[in-house]
């Protein structure tokens, strides 16, 4: 089982891999505040783990198995953090600094626990896709109302905040997940936008309509 000090590493390495197409120890010790001659000693004991491949002079890679393995940490920090916001009311300024040290908790059942009382969101607030349990992210990204021209037909899919609030005020319009949106009017001034569903018609903000993730049918 990683040492927190090694998933940091594993983490570094899949941020670092979603931006560079080659990964360098030299990028990997500037991004942890590391000399390159540790950020070497660590590598070679990831190597020796089956969780990086390594050859001097050659870029950093991770592993199917590192992959996963930094991926469910990623999970850890984002769920982590979207719960800390989401469920116990903490700005996000906040949240970062406690999620790098939830993200070591070794308890999957306390992870579990938290993406079920999330909803099973697939992305954070922020709109960073939240890997499965298996480490994949999902493929299908859902696209914001506020995306959508006039005379779009779609589906509310998912919601990327939900807050009690805004629970709240989309229950009171009575718009529900499933339901068949038809966009009849944007607004160019302000980005509001006017769609008819179950027999209501309504005008959202683009506040609102940035919230609302949907699908085109
Ligand atoms: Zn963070």
């Amino acid at each position: 089982m990683a040492s927190q000090t090694e998933e940091n590493y594993l983490k570094a390495l899949y941020h670092l891999s979603s931006e560079q197409a080659e990964v360098s120890i030299s990028a990997l010790s500037a991004v942890l505040g590391i000399s390159k001659p540790t950020a070497n000693s660590m590598i070679k004991n990831l190597k020796d783990q089956g969780l990086v491949y390594y050859e001097k002079y050659k870029p950093l890679l991770l592993t199917d198995t590192g992959k996963k393995a930094s991926a469910l940490i990623v999970r850890k920090h984002r769920l982590t953090e979207m719960f800390l916001v989401e469920k116990m009311g903490f700005g996000w300024e906040e949240v970062h600094e406690i999620a790098e040290q939830v993200e070591h908790v070794k308890v999957p059942a306390f992870f579990d626990r938290m993406d079920e009382l999330l909803g099973y969101p697939t992305e954070d607030p922020h709109g960073s896709p939240i890997p499965d349990k298996e480490g994949n992210i999902s493929k299908q990204r859902y696209k914001r109302l506020s995306d959508c021209e006039m005379g779009a037909h779609v589906k509310l899919a998912a919601l990327k905040q939900s807050s009690k609030e805004f629970l709240a005020f989309l229950d009171d319009r009575g718009l529900n997940l499933g339901a068949d949106l038809f966009v009849e009017a944007v607004e160019p001034f302000d980005g509001s936008i006017v769609v008819l569903y179950n027999d209501k018609r309504e005008s959202f903000s683009l506040k609102v309509s940035e919230k609302l993730m949907i699908e085109e049918v």
